[in-house]
Formats: structure tokens, C-alpha cells, sequence
């Protein structure tokens, strides 16, 4: 539920409403806008008595949030939420951020490489896993700390934000001390003591859909990030499981319109995971520009047939240069740009 203050409601109306919120058993979230004050109210909010609280002195109006997730959807907050994971790089308004780099981190040398590559294309952001999630444990599971220093490093050198997966709890905490996001992979996207705790971090988070999520469930993940006091939250489409073996995954690229017509939070496209496919990664990569995403998230590898994991799906780093000069002209023939660091490495 949602308090709508009227623009003329004073100091002490707003403290009223909040009081109220708070005697009826629930916790009252101000949200001061540019011309008046919402006030959010979190919990199970079936039992609120809201006729009484929409007669309080400077209440305009009482919306009831229809959504199963609240704090992450379109009626609660209309404006598009911008998350900032480093200065300059910014999700949700203005110019696309290109994120790009290898599916894992596998040496310094590797990353390095990577990320000077995919910076001289005009990415923003690095991507890269230290913590791996494989469907075998007997393959490559990642560098874990080691593989946090080096893209820390590769930071140093290029001046490209970093963005890497968080597996669980303690891994969060250690990505938080190395990256500006926090990935919840597909694979967590529903480990809720995951979520809470990155929620509780505060710090920026990729959230991915999951293999067989809906839309729905996604929202309804990023509302357990919200909920702990986070409202920085990028959500991705990466592709679901479905009947067709074709491709890895189907590319959801409805999801993107979708998504960004249910909630108010960014929503980037990963043709990458998405496809499965190098071939098919460049194409879906325009048509999620085309369709409005908020961010493109890219595998890119200098030597992808020597990847330690995803080489299929990961472009070249020529391709990827290429990619970039694509996506620029699709974003300026909707209006847009892609985002650019100050100055060149
Ligand atoms: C990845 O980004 O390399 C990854 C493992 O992605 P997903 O969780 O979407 O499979
Ligand atoms: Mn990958």
C-alpha cells in the first residue's frame, strides 16, 4: 500500500500518517518526491485499515498495490530507478552501459587482456566470475579470492567498473570488498538468504532471471533485496529453459518491455547466456538495444576457443568491437547512445 501525500500536506501530516502506519503494526517508508511525499507501508498489508488512514489531514490518495511484489513495481515508485555502480556508469536513464568480458576469470594475463579489449570497444563495465557456478563439479569452479584481486587490478588498469557473481553468503561480502556489483546468478536467483543478505549489503546487484523463472518470480526475488533497504537492483534477462534444443536457452526479449512496464527498475539483456550460441549472440544483442534494454551484458574472450568455461557463446574480441559499432547506430536510431568512460585507457 501506498500513502500519496497531497502537495500542500505539511511536515506534521506526513509524521501523523507514519505514526498511524506504525500503531496499526506495520513500518511506514517516506519517499519525498519532487512535488509531494508518498509513504510507503511494508508487511502483509491484507489487514490495514487504509479508509481510516486515506481521512488523515493531507492524505490525497490510498493505492493499494495490486502486484505480489510491491517496493519493485511501477505503481509504487513511477520513475525509473538509476543504479550507479561506479561514477559514471549508470543503469536505468540515459546513455546504455556495455558490459563485457570473459565468462570466468582464468589469469592475470587472461583478464587483462580482456579488459583492455573490451575497454578499447567502448565497454564501461568488466565482467568476469571468480566464483563460478558449473552444472559439474568437476569442472572449473573459478579462481574465487585470487580471481577478485586480478579484476580489482584490471580496474586499476582500465578504469572499467567490475561486475561478478556472488555464490553465497560469504562470497557476497568478499565481492563487495573487490567489485562495484554484486551478479545473482541465474542459478541463485531464488536463494533467499542470498538476497537478503545482499539486500542487507546495500551494494549495486545484477539479479538474473532464473532457468525456469517467470517474470513474476524474478520481481518478486529483487522485492527480497528491496525489502531489506536496497533499492539498488538491476535485473537481466539471460535466457530460459524450454522445449527447443536449438539454442542454449530461449532469449526472452519480451521480458525486457515487459519487465520495464511492471517495475521501475533497469533491466539489462544478456544475449550471451541467452543464446548459447557465438553466432546468434550479435543479432540478439541489437534486438535487445532495439527493445529498449537498459544495459547489454556480454561474454568476450581474447582466445574464446581456450575458455575455460562458455567459449561457445563468447565472441571474439573483434566481434565484439564490431558489436559495439552496431549497437551504437541502433541506439541512435531510438534516440539513444551508448555510455563511455571519460577518457581512453
Ligand atoms: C555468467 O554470467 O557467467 C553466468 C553463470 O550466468 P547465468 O547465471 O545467467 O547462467
Ligand atoms: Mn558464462
Amino acid at each position: 500500500m501506498l500513502v500519496v501525500m497531497s502537495p500542500r500536506a505539511l511536515p506534521a501530516d506526513i509524521e501523523r500518517v507514519c505514526d498511524e502506519i506504525t500503531r496499526q503494526g506495520f513500518k511506514p517508508l517516506p519517499m519525498p518526491g519532487a512535488t509531494r511525499t508518498a509513504i510507503g507501508l511494508l508487511g502483509d498489508d491484507a489487514k490495514v485499515d487504509w479508509g481510516y488512514i486515506e481521512g488523515l489531514p493531507g492524505v490525497a490518495s490510498v493505492l493499494i498495490v495490486q502486484k505480489p511484489f510491491r517496493q519493485a513495481a511501477r505503481e509504487w515508485k513511477p520513475e525509473n530507478t538509476v543504479v550507479e555502480i561506479a561514477p559514471g556508469v549508470r543503469f536505468g536513464e540515459g546513455p546504455i552501459p556495455v558490459v563485457a568480458g570473459p565468462c570466468s576469470v582464468e589469469s592475470e594475463t587472461q583478464i587483462l587482456e580482456a579488459a583492455r579489449a573490451v575497454r578499447a570497444a567502448g565497454a564501461v563495465a568488466l565482467r568476469g566470475g571468480a566464483f563460478k557456478p558449473r552444472s559439474s563439479p568437476y569442472a572449473f569452479q573459478g579462481l574465487g579470492v585470487r580471481g577478485l584481486e586480478l579484476l580489482a587490478l584490471a580496474r586499476r588498469e582500465t578504469g572499467l567498473a567490475i561486475v561478478t557473481e556472488a555464490m553465497d553468503e560469504r562470497g557476497a561480502d568478499l565481492v563487495a570488498e573487490h567489485a562495484d556489483c554484486i551478479q545473482i546468478g541465474a542459478r541463485n536467483m531464488q536463494n533467499y538468504a542470498l538476497l537478503k543478505h545482499v539486500g542487507r549489503l546495500g551494494r549495486p546487484v545484477l539479479l538474473k532471471r532464473g532457468l525456469s523463472a517467470t517474470i513474476n518470480d524474478l520481481l518478486l526475488s529483487a522485492e527480497y533485496i528491496l525489502a531489506e533497504g536496497n533499492a539498488n537492483v538491476i535485473l537481466c534477462e539471460r535466457g530460459v529453459r524450454t522445449f527447443d534444443s536449438a539454442t542454449r536457452n530461449m532469449f526472452d526479449l519480451t521480458a525486457i518491455p515487459v519487465v520495464q512496464k511492471l517495475s521501475h527498475l533497469p533491466m539489462v539483456a544478456d544475449p550471451s547466456h541467452g543464446t548459447g550460441l557465438r553466432g546468434m549472440v550479435t543479432p540478439m544483442a541489437r534486438a535487445a538495444v532495439a527493445a529498449g534494454a537498459d544495459g547489454i551484458l556480454v561474454e568476450v574472450h581474447p582466445a574464446p576457443d581456450q575458455a575455460l568455461s562458455d567459449g561457445a557463446q563468447t565472441l571474439f574480441p573483434d566481434q565484439f568491437a564490431e558489436l559495439v559499432r552496431q549497437l551504437r547506430a541502433i541506439a541512435a536510431a531510438i534516440g539513444r547512445e551508448l555510455a563511455t568512460l571519460p577518457s581512453p585507457a
